[in-house]
């Protein structure tokens, strides 16, 4: 990505956005700690940890030593954004809504310049409905048919079937398992001039190295 991203806004940094050192949330005030806190205002977890531009005894390691950039993507209604860790930093942005390669609009934050990190997990609600509507329902068929099948006697077909109710099944309970237990995750990169928030989902490796280059001892993932 080009250096540029990183310039400082001419503008004021975003009024609407959260405090970086508040709860996701409910903006209710917090101070960063290095375990998972629970919102005095809302009584939800999450972890926020002072980086580089906050606190002076976080040195961010050379970049030079920051290993491969990491790359993420996901559709917001018909556009993509991703982020990326990039040597220098983290960038966000827009990508065309065409074929989601070319970036419209991006931004950038020195790792030297992340004021805080905050990371927490909202339960995805769409995969487990989805779980619960679609294969579910096709893996009772497959039960169903399985039990006609082994009641007729024909026992190729009840393998088949058998093995198709089971996948279907586990498909479901997978999709279920997903949405709930790991859920959305979310980290809030809060930096001197801009703030964006990135889902990213099963990407620890992501979170890992978010924390890492910023000079930080990743924290448990809430
Ligand atoms: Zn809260």
């Amino acid at each position: 990505m080009t250096p540029n991203v990183y310039a400082a806004p001419a503008a004021s940094p975003d009024a609407n956005s959260s405090s970086p050192v508040a709860c996701p949330r409910c903006n209710a005030a917090a101070v960063p700690r290095e375990l998972v806190q629970q919102c005095a205002g809302c009584g939800r977890s999450f972890t926020l940890s002072a980086g580089p531009a906050m606190d002076s005894s976080v040195l961010p390691p050379h970049w030079q030593l920051a290993g491969p950039n990491i790359n993420l993507k996901w559709s917001v209604v018909v556009t993509y954004r991703y982020a990326a860790l990039d040597p220098g930093g983290v960038t966000y942005g827009t990508l065309d809504p065409v074929v989601g390669v070319a970036p419209i609009e991006q931004r950038g934050i020195p790792f030297g310049d992340v004021l805080t990190l905050t990371v927490w997990r909202d339960t995805g609600w769409v995969e487990p409905i989805i779980g619960i509507l679609v294969p579910i329902p096709i893996a009772a068929f497959f039960v169903y048919t399985t039990v006609l099948a082994a009641i007729k006697g024909s026992g190729g077909g009840v393998i088949i079937l058998a093995l198709l109710a089971i996948a279907f099944g586990l498909a479901g309970a997978f999709m279920v398992y997903r949405g709930v237990k790991i859920g959305k995750r979310f980290a809030r990169i809060a930096g001197r001039w801009t703030t964006f928030t990135v889902p990213f989902g099963q990407n620890t490796k992501f979170h890992e190295q978010l924390f890492r280059r910023c000079g930080l001892t990743p924290p448990p993932i809430p």
